[in-house]
């Protein structure tokens, strides 16, 4: 099985399109990994909803999503986000609405646990430090966990005798997977934050064990224009050019 992963697609289709053709350019894709956030920010909530579900595909609920289909409150976002997730909020179909709305925040597949932020906090929690993967591992049931929402790709790595490692994953990089328990980030697909204005995902191939980061370039310039249309807020139409 070759399965892509993919994290904060914000509901920018152009990326999404392009991580997904990237990966069945390489060879069929059986699933998607889907960590959360697939709409909110970008101009195609239902696009984007609507590619995941043609792929036989495990998803769980980002902030966004839960913003977006009235689950959660903005209060905590910032205005751009916020306005973009009342823009997306008019914009859902009933079907995609249906879908943000059921969404699960953690879900077990074989040896992966997928969740949003981490496991402690699924839906705001920002992965990013040895000692906050630390308390991911005390509660992570699988070897290996998936996560999203800080848009960085990342491979952490838990050592029996020392704190994790946490280590930033470059176009390319391959994680061999053994015993060894691992916390995974595929990057931000629709928005990425690590000045790399490609597109980022990951792909797992159970057969020879291993996790592939790929970094893909995709029509930037189509999403920004879709954004200007939708009159989104400036600074999340500029931010795409930047990787930022
Ligand atoms: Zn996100």
């Amino acid at each position: 099985m070759r399965i892509a992963i993919v994290a904060d697609v914000h509901a920018n289709f152009s990326a999404f399109r392009a991580v997904l053709g990237h990966a069945v350019e390489q060879g069929p894709v059986d699933a998607v990994w889907c960590l959360g956030d697939t709409v909110g920010y970008g101009p195609q909530p239902n696009e984007c909803v609507e590619l995941l579900r043609e792929f036989d595909h495990v998803a769980v609920a980002g902030n966004h999503d839960l913003a977006a289909c009235g689950k959660m409150g903005v209060e905590e976002f910032n205005n751009a986000a916020a306005a973009a997730a009342r823009w997306t909020a008019t914009q859902l179909t009933p079907r995609s609405r249906t879908y943000l709305e059921e969404l699960p925040f953690v879900v077990q597949e074989g040896d992966f646990t997928l969740v949003h932020g981490s496991l402690r906090d699924p839906e705001w929690e920002y992965l990013l430090s040895t000692t906050q993967a630390a308390a991911q591992f005390a509660l992570q049931e699988t070897r290996y966990s998936i996560v999203g929402h800080s848009h960085l790709a990342f491979v952490c790595r838990e050592d029996a005798a020392a704190p994790p490692t946490l280590e930033r994953a470059q176009d390319g990089d391959c994680v061999q997977l053994d015993e060894q328990r691992l916390i995974l980030n595929p990057g931000g697909a629709g928005q990425p934050r690590d000045g790399d204005p490609r597109a980022g995902y990951a792909l797992y191939d159970d057969e020879d064990r291993s996790v592939t980061f790929a970094r893909v370039e995709y029509d930037i310039e189509e999403t920004q224009l879709a954004m200007r249309k939708a009159a989104l807020p400036r600074w999340l139409i500029e931010r795409l050019s930047d990787g930022l």
